[in-house]
């Protein structure tokens, strides 16, 4: 089990934003990023390439694409970049 406290100081790695712990899984609160997180022996697994990315138009799992820090559904072209902090847009 997850304490609170760990789930205070865990955020989104992708876009910063709060988890909550729905079932055995964290789930991103951000709905256009909605990333969800395994839990492995009580340790979260926050690697993106791991986590389910459903996409939230058509819910595909979208593609993490590193040389773009980005998300991408090859169903519906939907994207998600991710939101670093202070850092202006490429
Ligand atoms: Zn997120
Ligand atoms: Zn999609």
């Amino acid at each position: 089990m997850i304490s609170k406290d760990l789930l205070d100081i865990l955020a989104c790695p992708l876009c910063k934003g709060d988890l909550k712990l729905e079932g055995a899984k964290l789930h991103c609160a951000n709905p256009s990023c909605g990333c969800r997180y395994a839990i492995v022996d009580d340790i979260p697994d926050m690697l993106i390439e791991e986590a389910e990315r459903p996409c939230p138009k058509c819910s595909a799992q979208r593609k993490w694409e590193p040389e773009n820090d980005a998300l991408a559904c090859e169903k519906c072209g939907e994207r998600f970049a991710w939101q670093r902090s202070g850092a202006k847009a490429k």
